[in-house]
């Protein structure tokens, strides 16, 4: 039964677990009719899962689903059965057909005595988009609208079958200012006629500008539920960080301040830019300096570094090495400019499971010297031999096969292949997520002590004290936009939160 009046949706308890992770664990979520309630949480904090529960993608382990006209709890088998409920998804992929008409679109699948009647098909459709205040003609092609309307075309179609319960999974990503503030349009409108909405969104300003309320996610776990004039910004990063804003535990660093009479830039980029949806923006690292990226997860910290090291495709700005200007389309590029890059996801973009920890560590420099060139036995024994006992690797030998190491001790690996060319910049994206906290510490002490040798290093964590114990300068990130930047004295968890949170005006 529902228990909140005015509600068309509660969840209660639901629970979801896949292999090695509980990503749902048991989670309560309330929608009310009219309302535009954002789903907040950090990458991976479970948004998606719950929103595939409740459409049917997933079965739930356990937990009840209530809807508006149900006495008893309903079920949900299938997207289908959702869909029959009243509960529609519109996904960032539009699932809509191009080459048909706009009318098409709306109706398809369901044109049940209507498919030999274009014409009423066709006043249907225009009956709908006028009334959604639509940019769009029933026949127009699909394709020929822009995707701003093609999503609100997608929107209609949800809302025509009766919805109840709209979802929107991140439907801004791809849209320009102009195209948000018509979807929001839309959205209020959808509201003003009681539809209930969940609003799943990473970018802080859009929620404080069309949401109601706030549900914060965090680990799979319920925070909590907010109205949205109760938390203000700050608190919203704090709650989706999980740090409280007055931790006294703000770590003082080990860092190297940064003397100004010795600075030597290293690498300066100008409005650099690529196609992964970052904002262009400026960027410089001194030699001997550790900075850092930090931002919420998905707040575009590693496209900024994938830029910078041609890991995604540059499409604008300028980039001087030791002052003078070097093209860096490709990670080889890069790398032939000293720099050298340590991915996020070792798994994808790093590790070679099925080769040795000797291959592994010799790959890089390989690449750089040329695979027609290839190392003799003996010369890659002694650089992997160096490295494990430089890097303290907890491997049978130098023949194991990567795959077979811990996730720490394959870290390690990747490291080693990195220093084994002795770059001059170094980048670390997320080099201690899911390793042990011996290996961490290790880590942070490498990295300070190569900066204190000389080497340039930029490090990201999601674990921002542990880039106050090693970074001298942050750069702060919001919704992939350079938002602020923070030395010395701002060197602080509070400080961090703050500018993450921007926006003077919603405290
Ligand atoms: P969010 O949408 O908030 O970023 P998700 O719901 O996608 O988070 O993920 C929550 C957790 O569940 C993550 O740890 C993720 O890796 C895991 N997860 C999500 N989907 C799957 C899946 N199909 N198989 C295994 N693990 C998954
Ligand atoms: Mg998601």
């Amino acid at each position: 039964m529902l228990v909140r009046e005015n509600a068309v949706l509660e969840m209660h308890g639901i629970e979801k677990g896949f292999p090695g992770v509980r990503a749902l664990k048991g989670v309560d979520f309330t929608l009310c009719e009219g309302e535009i309630h954002a789903l907040m949480g950090e990458n991976g904090a479970g948004k998606s899962t719950l929103i595939k529960v409740l459409t049917g993608v997933y079965s739930k382990d356990a937990g009840q689903i209530f809807l508006k006209g149900h006495e008893k709890e309903v079920a949900i088998h299938s997207p289908q059965d959702a869909q029959n409920l009243g509960i529609s998804t519109v996904y960032q992929e539009i699932t809509l057909c191009p080459n048909l008409t706009v009318a098409e679109n709306i109706f398809i699948g369901r044109t049940k005595g209507r498919i030999t009647n274009w014409k009423a098909m066709k006043k249907d459709a225009n009956r709908i988009l006028e009334s959604l205040d639509i940019p769009a003609e029933a026949s127009m092609q699909l394709s020929s609208c822009s995707i701003a309307v093609q999503q609100m075309i997608a929107i209609a179609r949800a809302v025509d079958m009766e919805c109840k319960v709209l979802i929107l999974d991140e439907p801004t990503s791809s849209l320009d200012e102009n195209e948000v503030a018509k979807l929001f349009k839309l959205m209020r409108e959808l509201r003003a006629k009681g539809v209930g909405i969940i609003f799943v969104t990473h970018f802080l300003d859009q929620v404080y500008e069309v949401c109601d309320k706030i549900t914060v996610l965090r680990d799979g776990a319920l925070v909590g539920e907010y109205v949205i004039e109760d938390l203000p910004r700050v608190q919203l990063v704090s709650k989706m960080l999980g740090k409280e804003l007055d931790d006294l535990s703000d770590i003082q660093g080990e860092q190297v301040p940064f003397k100004a009479e010795d600075v030597t830039p290293v690498l300066e980029a100008e409005q650099l830019q690529s196609n992964a949806g970052i904002q262009p923006f400026d960027f410089h690292i001194n030699k001997g300096e550790v900075n850092g990226f930090t931002g919420l997860l998905g707040s575009g910290r590693s496209e900024c570094v994938r830029a910078i090291f041609g890991a995604d495709h540059v499409i604008g700005g300028t980039v001087k090495k030791n002052g003078q200007e070097v093209k860096i389309r490709k990670p080889i590029d890069a790398m032939k400019q000293g720099i050298a890059y340590l991915p996020e996801d070792r798994k994808r973009d790093g590790i070679i499971g099925d080769l040795s920890v000797r291959e592994n560590i010799v790959l890089a420099l390989q690449v750089l010297k040329g695979f027609f060139k290839p190392f003799s036995k003996a010369e890659q024994y002694a650089f992997a031999d160096e490295y494990i006992k430089l890097l303290d690797i907890k491997t049978a030998s130098a023949d194991t096969p990567i795959k077979s190491l811990s996730g720490g001790n394959q870290q390690k690996v990747i490291l080693a292949r990195w220093l084994l060319t002795h770059p001059e910049y170094l980048i670390l994206d997320e080099p201690t997520r899911g390793i042990d906290v011996g290996t961490k510490v290790d880590i942070q002490k490498l990295v300070l002590k190569l900066a204190s040798e000389g080497m340039a290093v930029t490090f990201i964590s999601s674990e921002t004290d542990e880039m106050l114990r090693t970074c001298s300068r942050l750069i702060v990130m919001r919704d992939r936009k350079v938002v602020g930047e923070l030395t010395g004295e701002d060197l602080t968890q509070t400080k961090i939160m703050s500018t993450i949170a921007g926006g003077e005006k919603n405290g």
